[in-house]
């Protein structure tokens, strides 16, 4: 199969067909028995791999991969240690729990998508790790630490429900057809969930322009007197920026200003 004309740019598909980075994957899995949850599963590669280790639930939006999933995994799924659910993962998610049950989500994840699934996934209480492929950009934003450039708002949200990091990074030639970008691969551990729309809200307020103060971006929503006054009482710098401050900071500022 000639996989450059095959692939679908509307889903982001690009194969991952790297042996090494596939083991890589598998070896990087937390150690529970949970069941795995893989959205976009493709061709199956990474598929053939996690079914030897888990039960895999896989939900694949393009019809023709369904298709061939169900032929080329036919006797995984008469055993019952794979299911293809075929449709939008958006769709199925809903506002409640992917599935019925704690699992792991261990994805390569299409590009367009990627935030909007890591962050239902930070939000879904069943899911207790998050093991993705993403753009660097990406993975680099949800597991920056307080200080750094990249922290962001989805670093705040992140670090919210327990501990997000790079594991490594992955060569565009991994994939057909060759991304123009390099792929990381994060892990979040979840310790907790984070549902909080309000706390979103006020991120968003809060990192509307990264590189300027603050409290300048505060007061595009909030009392400059509430403002000071916290300010005060927490000794912050008058002249923070929106990555120099922690997340345990950015919970005390939305509980006196919300
Ligand atoms: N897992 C395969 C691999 O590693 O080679 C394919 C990864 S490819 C980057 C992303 C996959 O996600 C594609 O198979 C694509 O069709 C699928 N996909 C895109 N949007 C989706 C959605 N909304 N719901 C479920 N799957 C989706």
């Amino acid at each position: 199969m000639d996989l450059e004309k095959f692939a679908n740019k509307r889903y982001g598909q690009n194969f991952l067909k790297s042996d090494y980075y596939k083991q890589k994957i598998i070896q990087t899995m937390p150690k529970n028995s949970l069941r795995v949850v893989e959205i976009g599963p493709g061709l199956g590669d990474l598929t053939k791999e996690l079914i030897k280790e888990r039960e895999v639930i896989a939900y694949e939006v393009d019809k023709r991969l369904c298709e061939h999933l169900s032929i080329e995994f036919q006797d995984s799924i008469i055993q019952g240690n794979l299911v293809i659910k075929c449709g939008d993962v958006l769709e199925h998610w809903g506002s409640n729990s992917l599935i019925d049950e704690d699992y792991n989500l261990i994805a390569n994840l299409p590009y367009y998508i990627s935030t909007n699934i890591i962050l239902k996934a930070l939000k879904d209480e069943r899911c207790k790790s998050i093991l993705v492929m993403v753009q660097k950009e990406v993975a680099l934003k949800f597991s920056a630490k307080s200080k750094a450039r990249e922290f962001s708002a989805l670093s705040v949200l992140a670090s919210s429900v327990g501990d997000a990091k790079i594991c490594f990074d992955v060569d565009p030639e991994a994939f057909v057809p060759v991304p123009k970008v390099t792929s990381s691969v994060l892990l979040i551990e979840k310790k907790r969930s984070q549902d909080n729309k309000e706390f979103e809200e006020f991120l968003k307020v809060a990192f509307r322009q990264p590189r300027k103060k603050l409290s300048k971006n505060l007061s595009l929503k909030f009392n400059k007197d509430k403002i000071d006054n916290i300010y005060q009482k927490l000794e912050l710098n008058p002249n923070l920026r929106p990555h120099e401050a922690s997340t345990s900071i950015y919970y005390e500022l939305f509980e006196t200003l919300k």
